[in-house]
């Protein structure tokens, strides 16, 4: 783990601290920084919403193409693309990695990330799409605002996301898999009962630009 992160330990003891009453949370916010290491300190400034620039982006603070815009997310073209139509598609609520959302609101942005990808093949003549996130500095997330990637592919682009497999080891992949299995938990089924009577909420499928 690259040591300007925070754990996850961290991360949930700082969410509980962004629910408490303001009068409390000054204090307790002091205690908590006095645990961090300078890198960790400067990570998390990163992170507040507070000069994080993909929340000027969702703010409209920075000017930027807008190809699709919602309650939620919002889809702009990078402005440094890796290939022509490059988008990226942000929550308009500042969360510093995917792991963080909540499953409606991830659902919400893997779907709208899913239909960028097919208005890529439809209007700009992509070959191929593929779909990227970044959860976390040593993973490459270069701002710490959650941001599903979407890359049009073309014939001769010139990018590479392919990778030298190891050769597993049947002991270990057994031991991931008892790690594993049966820890991956979505939201009760009542919650998902409500989202789909709020599905209202969501917009219709033609809005995409
Ligand atoms: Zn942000």
């Amino acid at each position: 783990m690259n040591e300007e992160q925070l754990n996850q330990e961290q991360i949930e003891e700082l969410n509980n601290l962004a629910s408490l009453p303001k009068e409390e949370q000054q204090a307790e916010l002091q205690k908590f920084l006095k645990k961090l290491s300078p890198e960790q300190i400067e990570f998390l400034k990163k992170q507040q919403g507070n000069g994080c620039i993909f929340c000027s982006i969702t703010e409209g603070k920075i000017p930027s193409n807008v190809i699709y815009e919602d309650n939620h997310v919002i889809a702009v073209l990078d402005i440094n693309p890796a290939s022509r139509g490059h988008t990226l598609v942000i929550p308009k609520k500042h969360y510093a990695v995917t792991a963080l959302m909540p499953d409606k609101e991830a659902e919400h942005l893997f779907n709208i990330a899913n239909k960028i990808s097919k208005a890529l093949f439809d209007n700009l003549k992509s070959e191929g799409t593929n779909i990227f996130v970044a959860n976390g500095v040593i993973a490459g997330q270069n701002v710490a605002h959650a941001v599903v990637h979407v890359i049009p592919r073309y014939k001769d682009d010139g990018l590479n996301f392919f990778w030298a497999g190891k050769k597993a080891n049947d002991k270990d992949m057994g031991d991931i898999k008892k790690l594993l299995a049966g820890k991956i938990k979505i939201e009760e089924e009542k919650k998902i009962h409500k989202i789909e009577k709020k599905k209202i909420d969501y917009p219709e499928e033609e809005r995409i630009a």
